[in-house]
């Protein structure tokens, strides 16, 4: 592999014409065959996207994913929706219940990562929302505690990390911001996770972002997985209290923040991913944005996701590749 290969983290702006595709499915004025059919043009268009940018380790930037614990709640058995709950400023989501026993019923990702597979010819990673993270953000009236529940949820999704891995997949990223949130569930957090990868045979992320790592390092590296994707752009750059104990995985870097509409120029981000130097050796550095680009215009995304890959190269020219 090159070195400093560029990722994404996951979600990339919906275009405007799938919205208007949404809603009109949502008053029922077209087809379920025709909304497949919209998100398979938008997958397409997303991943042509990621390829022109010359990101190396692309995905289809969730486009079908209708929000990060909601997607999956609809298709494990045990939870129900009671409807949207605000979450910040006006944003909603509709947050899911668990009322029975959870229950692995249906693959959750493999269709939508078969679909990659067969329109790129490039390196693919699957983000997928962790066990601790959908339960902290859902209501539960069913397990006796927290913890019971994402045990068991880890349980589900160590089948579809496993079905995934039959389907090809590689490289899987855990998405966990709920991690660094409440640093005092860790222990029980990296027990799901142990469970969650067990026989699992591709490498593995974990991505967290919100929230303060210097709480949860070096507990973090207690993980077993061989990566981290980590915020840093909108930090800026701060990495110091990571070199209070050697940083013992791969460093996904986050280089560009996904919250500002302003493009970082080439040279900003070599600055940055020397920051990411300082903590892993040059064959330990992945290149990322700070977290999905969901947040920001589509035209921005994509200058961000160019100069983002720009830099890398740079970054390898100096490193003499
Ligand atoms: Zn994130």
């Amino acid at each position: 592999m090159v070195l400093f290969p560029t990722s994404i983290i996951g979600s990339y702006p919906r275009p405007k014409w799938l919205q208007d595709k949404m809603a009109e499915f949502a008053a029922k004025k077209i087809s379920e065959q025709e909304m497949q059919s919209a998100f398979d043009k938008a997958c397409i268009e997303t991943i042509r996207e990621h390829e022109e940018a010359g990101v190396e380790i692309l995905s289809d930037g969730e486009m079908r994913r209708t929000e990060m614990t909601e997607y999956f709640a609809e298709r494990i058995k045990g939870f129900t929706a009671y409807g949207p709950v605000r979450v910040w400023g006006n944003n909603y989501y509709n947050k899911p219940a668990i009322i029975s026993e959870l229950d692995y019923s249906q693959s959750l990702l493999v269709e939508e990562f078969k679909f990659i597979k067969a329109n790129t010819s490039r390196g693919i990673k699957v983000p997928i929302t962790g066990p601790y993270t959908i339960i902290d953000w859902s209501f539960d009236e069913h397990y006796k505690d927290k913890q019971e529940a994402v045990m068991k949820l880890a349980k589900i999704e160590n089948e579809e990390l496993k079905a995934l891995v039959n389907a090809g997949a590689s490289f899987i990223q855990i998405d966990e911001p709920a991690f660094s949130t409440r640093p005092e569930e860790i222990d029980f957090a990296v027990e799901a996770i142990k469970e969650m990868v067990r026989g699992v045979d591709a490498k593995l992320a974990i991505h967290i972002c919100y929230g303060e790592y210097d709480k949860i390092y070096p507990a973090l590296l207690d993980f077993p997985v061989d990566q981290f994707t980590l915020e840093f752009a909108n930090r800026s750059f701060r990495v110091d209290y990571l070199k209070e104990h050697e940083f013992t995985k791969e460093l996904g870097f986050g280089c560009i923040d996904v919250h500002n509409k302003n493009v970082e120029s080439v040279d900003q981000i070599v600055a940055g991913l020397k920051k990411g130097l300082e903590i892993v050796p040059p064959e330990k550095l992945f290149v990322n944005p700070d977290c999905g680009l969901k947040m920001i215009s589509r035209d921005v995304a994509k200058q961000k996701l160019s100069n983002m890959c720009q830099a890398a190269k740079k970054l390898r020219k100096e490193h003499g590749e």
